[in-house]
């Protein structure tokens, strides 16, 4: 699906290089393959050993770097990241990574995730004198580190990490260290890689195989890695943890050419199709998928029901963030610039449309009436996840509950809204064994689907997501 016109966004991804001459240029192709990440803002800073040096902007990794910017980044150290804004809003001072100078030295900061008690924190750091320069909540941890009175960083950065509550997926650089942490139930995917003698590390394992990188292994809940000069350092900030990664990740966020904990995240989703064939056997003639997101799900429906896979729906790649949108008026008289259906497939047809989720149900309703004005005599949703009931805390914006449609509303009353012959959506039990067969629902988070969240939600964070919309 797409992530602009369905109201459900990825907040960030983070990559980061150690030992390598070139850190800045493959941070850059590191980032420009996590973009579908975050599209509003992205930022490298390197380090040459001595001084750490950034350059950030609002907009495309390939808008905001040039060739001549990346070349002023010298250093064999970077940390990068792209950002889509939601928690503390947009704006060039929250573009990420966050850098900070002291006397003594810098610190960049590069965050995917959001954290649930970050305004309590913000309240007692500001209580205590902290003056915060951006309304972003990681900053709240450069506060933690530079206040904790450890003399050692590794100490500083555990016990400040000890203190946040949510979802985290952190690169710390100094001048001489690179560190990485992952919140205690390893909420979002952060994976470890190697380069001849290089580290990197990334949000998702496209971003290794698009620099040539192998890669050995995930951050574990409550790591703190610590990469230098001496090697790797694996310690611990939290020895209290559950596992409970997204499962967001595998129905829609990630590359379906990543791997999430050795899970290939296309495999994932053409199981899940498969188990919508067995969940939701339908008569009929052919199966489309919504691109891009939806097209392993629907090629798995397809092989496990026997009916034909066709290419129903196709995308207009070239619809970009600075394509002047059709107003709402010129929307309803049917101009129709990001999806089309191909009548040619469709005309005449029983047609099965696999997407991977419905938030607010608007654009199931277009692409159902796009796929019926093209001719199709019957449209049946299949939708590879269970209804999304409850909004994210966790750094997906999923839009407030009120705007989710499946928050008060049965199937049969949003299948009526969307207008089509039937829908289905895959259960909680299906989705998470079309992910693994071994982990069980307790190895991820499925609080949007359930209600049931890994960590507790600080009462003025819910006061946030109940309200905003
Ligand atoms: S609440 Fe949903 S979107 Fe958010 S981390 Fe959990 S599974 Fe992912």
């Amino acid at each position: 699906m797409l992530a602009e016109i369905k109201g459900l966004n990825e907040e960030c991804g983070v990559f980061g290089v150690w030992g390598h001459p070139d850190a800045a240029q493959l941070t850059y192709y590191g980032l420009h393959s996590l973009q579908h990440r975050g599209q509003e803002g992205t930022g490298i800073v390197v380090s040459d050993g001595k001084k750490l040096k950034g350059i950030k902007g609002e907009g495309l990794v390939s808008e905001i770097f040039t060739a001549d910017k990346i070349a002023q980044l010298t250093g064999s150290a970077a940390i990068g990241h792209v950002r889509y804004a939601t928690a503390g809003g947009g704006g060039y001072e929250n573009v990420q990574p966050l850098l900070f100078h002291s006397q003594t030295s810098s610190l960049a900061l590069a965050h995917n995730g959001n954290l649930v008690n970050a305004n309590y924190l913000k309240h007692q750091l500001e209580a205590q004198g902290s003056i915060f320069q951006t309304s972003s909540d990681t900053e709240v941890l450069a506060h933690l580190i530079k206040r904790s009175g450890f003399h050692q960083l590794n100490d500083a950065v555990k016990n400040a990490l000890s203190m946040l509550k949510g979802a985290y997926a952190y690169l710390i650089m100094t001048e001489t260290e690179l560190m990485v942490a992952l919140d205690p139930h390893g909420l979002r995917p952060l994976s470890l890689g190697v380069l001849g003698d290089a580290y990197v590390v990334a949000s998702e394992t496209c971003a290794f195989d698009v620099i040539g990188a192998e890669y050995i292994r995930d951050i574990m809940p409550g790591e703190l890695l610590i990469i230098n000069e001496k090697g790797l350092t694996s310690e611990r900030f939290s020895l209290s943890t559950t596992k409970a990664i997204c499962a967001m990740e595998y129905v829609y966020f990630s590359r379906p050419d990543s791997n999430i904990q050795g899970i290939n995240v296309h495999t994932a989703r053409k199981n899940m199709g498969k188990r919508l064939a067995v969940e939701a056997p339908i008569d009929a003639d052919v199966v489309t998928g919504v691109p891009d997101s939806s097209i392993s799900a629907a090629i798995g429906y397809a092989e496990a029901s026997g009916i034909p896979y066709e290419m129903g729906l196709i995308k207009n790649k070239y619809v970009g963030r600075t394509f002047i949108q059709p107003s709402q008026t010129l929307r309803e008289q049917g101009v129709k610039m990001k999806l089309s259906a191909v009548r040619g497939v469709v005309e005449g047809k029983r047609v099965v449309m696999v997407d991977d989720s419905i938030v607010r149900g608007t654009t199931s309703r277009r692409i159902v009436k796009l796929l019926k004005e093209a001719g199709a005599t019957e449209v049946h949703v299949v939708i590879s996840s269970p209804p999304i009931k409850n909004p994210c805390f966790y750094g997906i914006d999923t839009s407030s509950k009120e705007e989710l449609i499946a928050s008060d509303k049965s199937v049969e009353e949003i299948r009526q809204v969307i207008g089509a012959d039937s829908l289905t959506f895959l259960s909680t039990d299906g989705m998470v064994r079309a992910i693994s067969e071994t982990e069980g629902t307790q190895g991820f988070c499925l609080g949007c689907f359930t209600g049931n969240y890994p960590t507790e939600i600080y009462p003025d964070t819910l006061q946030y997501y109940y309200q905003k919309g």
